[in-house]
């Protein structure tokens, strides 16, 4: 049995979207209470990084103002979905720091495969803006610290069914990340169409892959026959978002839980013998998400 490092803090909770937002702080304790009765993972700390530490991902000016935002009034990022809330902020920050730590439950040769069930998710958060329910890109931020200790090439594997457009932001011109994302095209946030496949030295680094509506799982699956077999990665990092699931409400994809089974299976064979973490994104009809998850974690185990 592989040894699977955790990652979680209840502190991701405090980050208050308010009644009747789907992003609630029930989904991430609901999935820690299911890890917590079935599985004997090994914790990973979290832990609360510097601002200075964002600056790998973000600009300078939206941190700042992130950080002030609540004290000046700041309520919603972009748009009403995206709440600031006064501890926002904080777990934010929290959230996309402590990826560090997971870094280090590799690097010391803990285990080869991780689960983080952090909150709020990250992958729409752009260089200069959060958007979309995420406020800093916990993804990229993992990246960024897997690249200074050492892993050179990251591959990051998006599964959520919308287009991780602040993740393709950050590392459109970058050849040492390669993003591959798989999404519903009629959805949000209507980017990542097959032809934007990087910039500069980036070209041939972001691949999309936009799917039409009522997605079945076989089609999924054939999707993942496009993953790079050329890019030499060091480590795999998954924007795991179970949003693609049949019972979800913000998509129409028809995913069956033997399909994501099949999905978290083909992501690691993939990875072979390189390090893998699945970092939550969306996922929003919690008893789906809990479950969804459930069939990954079976997965990493076996
Ligand atoms: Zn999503």
């Amino acid at each position: 049995m592989n040894k699977i490092g955790y990652l979680y803090d209840p502190f991701f909770m405090l980050h208050d979207t308010g009644a009747g937002h789907i992003e609630t702080p029930r989904r991430v304790e609901a999935i820690d209470e299911l890890v917590t009765e079935k599985y004997d993972f090994t914790p990973i700390p979290s832990r609360l990084g510097s601002k200075e530490e964002l600056l790998m991902v973000h600009d300078d000016e939206y941190i700042d103002w992130i950080e002030h935002g609540y004290e000046n009034g700041v309520r919603m990022i972009i748009s009403s979905d995206t709440i600031v809330s006064e501890l926002s902020y904080d777990v934010a920050l929290k959230a996309a720091t402590s990826t560090k730590n997971a870094i280090e439950f590799f690097k010391q040769g803990l285990g080869k495969r991780a689960f983080l069930n952090l909150r709020p998710p990250g992958h729409h958060a752009e260089i200069i803006t959060g958007q979309g329910f995420c406020i800093f890109n916990n993804v990229a931020m993992m990246a960024r610290y897997a690249q200074n200790a050492g892993y050179a090439k990251v591959i990051i594997i998006d599964f959520d069914v919308h287009h991780g457009n602040g993740t393709q932001d950050i590392f459109y011109e970058d050849p040492t990340v390669f993003y591959f994302s798989t999404h519903e095209k009629n959805n949000y946030p209507f980017t990542g169409s097959e032809d934007e496949t990087g910039k500069g030295e980036g070209v041939g680094f972001n691949r999309n892959i936009p799917y039409h509506d009522y997605l079945e799982d076989e089609e999924l699956l054939s999707f993942y026959d496009r993953l790079p077999k050329d890019f030499d990665f060091d480590m795999v990092l998954v924007s795991a978002g179970y949003d693609l699931m049949k019972d979800e409400l913000i998509s129409s994809a028809q995913i069956t839980f033997d399909g994501i089974r099949g999905v978290v299976r083909k992501i690691l064979d993939y990875a072979g013998d390189k390090p893998v973490a699945f970092l939550l994104e969306g996922g929003y009809n919690i008893d789906s998400l809990v479950h969804s998850v459930d069939v990954t974690l079976e997965e990493l185990v076996k």
